[in-house]
């Protein structure tokens, strides 16, 4: 996962797309960027680190001109180096490029192997670089014509914001895989992966960029932005884990308000997993508060705030590398023992993938909480399967469903019961326009694309 923005037309762009960047940092911690452009000539700062880190001053005051894309990056494909933090920014034949990728391509490898034997030189080990060797060898002398060849040869996850010396080019795979909107400010486009962005800097949401769209603003006349949908036409298929776990709940995704899709997630998992004669429902939060509030309305069982979390911690699954996913529970989370103590507890979490995380917590929870019960409710199916869309899952052998039985997999984190939301309940529980679905593929192994 990683997030992008960008802004095609305000005297300040560097400064609202770091705005834009601070208000998605929650889609990658590793390293920030920003390009802008003024007068045809490209303006770079990348380095590793928070947003706030990132840019200071100093270093946004560098950042010139009325058009800028940035991202914020969380390493799928690629190790957390420099030369993988983006946007990336290479020259070619045409000008320059400056790019901003939110997803991953799974054929990037059979490319790159391909584009090596034939002569190009790679700078990163970063999937994204793919797209900008496949456009330098376009034959097309135009960066968007370029942009249209070089996608329609890969396959898999991409939501892009590209900058060239007079566009600013929008465009998400027509699977429509990972998210991008579309905002208005002060009269000029902005692009962000989710709209909680739009929101800080005080842009107006208009719409979805919908799977398969490119859109083209001038910079010139940015107003006269054009739409097209330049690429075979398939089955759209959005991250249903997005809805989940991964956008923050003060977003509209796919139209719809997250925090109100996990609190219907809570509601169906109640019932379908009824945690009868419990005492008090927790979230773990802050990604399970909305799915708790659903349960506790449909059981009628008290809600409260029986775990605090630090904030000062990153996400356990998010940081890559297993060492600090060993200890950094107790760091995060901690009981409040008087909302929890002689109580039979439910605990709701929106995702669990190794256990290793519940099983500590569950332990922390009776431990130091004193709850005399837990009973845990998952408001998603097991996952099962890794994805490879830009979501840094584990592999399968370390995605305990894919190998335990629910009922081992209670045991092992050690809850007195144990529930997940099962597929069907998730999918009937948000709706789409008719004809089009969800990718679910790391609960059902259904994968849209040949992997
Ligand atoms: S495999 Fe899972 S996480 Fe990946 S895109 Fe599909 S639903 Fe999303």
């Amino acid at each position: 996962m990683c997030a992008i923005f960008g802004v095609g037309s305000h005297k300040e762009a560097s400064k609202i797309t770091y705005l834009g960047l601070h208000a998605l940092q929650h889609r990658g911690q590793e390293g920030a960027g920003i390009v802008s452009t003024t007068d045809g000539e490209p303006h770079v700062c990348r380095r590793k680190g928070h947003v706030a880190e990132v840019f200071t001053e100093s270093a946004l005051n560098r950042l010139h001109g009325s058009a800028a894309i940035g991202h914020t990056r969380y390493s799928t494909t690629g190790g957390n180096t420099m030369a993988n933090l983006q946007p990336l920014l290479m020259k070619s034949s045409f000008g320059w490029v400056g790019i901003a990728h939110n997803g991953n391509l799974v054929n990037a490898a059979a490319l790159t192997q391909k584009l090596e034997a034939e002569g190009s030189i790679f700078q990163s080990t970063n999937d994204t670089e793919v797209i900008i060797h496949l456009m330098a060898r376009s034959r097309e002398r135009d960066p968007e014509r370029a942009l249209i060849e070089a996608l329609r040869q890969v396959e898999g996850a991409y939501s892009l914001l590209v900058l060239v010396k007079d566009k600013l080019i929008a465009v998400r795979d027509p699977y429509g895989f990972r998210p991008l909107v579309l905002g208005e400010f002060l009269g000029g486009p902005v692009f962000a992966s989710e709209t909680t962005a739009f929101d800080l800097v005080g842009a107006a949401y208009k719409r979805e960029i919908a799977p398969g769209e490119m859109v083209v603003v001038p910079l010139e006349a940015p107003k006269n932005m054009v739409s097209t949908f330049p690429f075979e036409k398939t089955l759209k298929r959005r991250c249903v884990f997005e809805a989940i776990y991964f956008a923050r709940p003060d977003s509209v995704l796919y139209d719809q308000s997250v925090h109100t899709m996990r609190k219907d997630f809570g509601r169906v998992l109640a019932d379908e997993h009824p945690a009868l004669g419990a005492d008090v429902v927790i979230p773990v939060p802050d990604s399970g508060v909305p799915a708790a509030i659903g349960f506790a309305e449909r059981s009628g069982i008290p809600f409260d705030m029986g775990i605090i979390r630090s904030h000062y911690i990153g996400r356990t699954f998010i940081e890559p590398g297993q060492a600090i996913r060993d200890f950094g529970v107790k760091l995060k989370l901690n009981p409040v023992r008087e909302a929890i103590q002689g109580k039979k507890v439910v605990v709701v979490d929106d995702s669990l993938v190794r256990g290793t995380t519940s099983k500590k917590l569950i332990k922390h929870l009776r431990d130091t909480g004193g709850a005399k019960e837990v009973h845990v409710r998952i408001s998603a199916p097991p996952t099962a399967y890794p994805c490879f869309y830009g979501i840094d899952t584990p592999t399968r052998s370390e995605l305990l469903a894919s190998s335990h039985s629910i009922e081992k997999i209670r045991d092992y984190i050690g809850a007195d019961s144990l529930g997940y939301l099962s597929l069907d309940g998730l999918l009937k529980s948000i709706s789409l326009k008719s004809g089009e679905g969800f990718c679910h593929a790391c609960f059902s192994g259904e994968y849209p694309t040949p992997i």
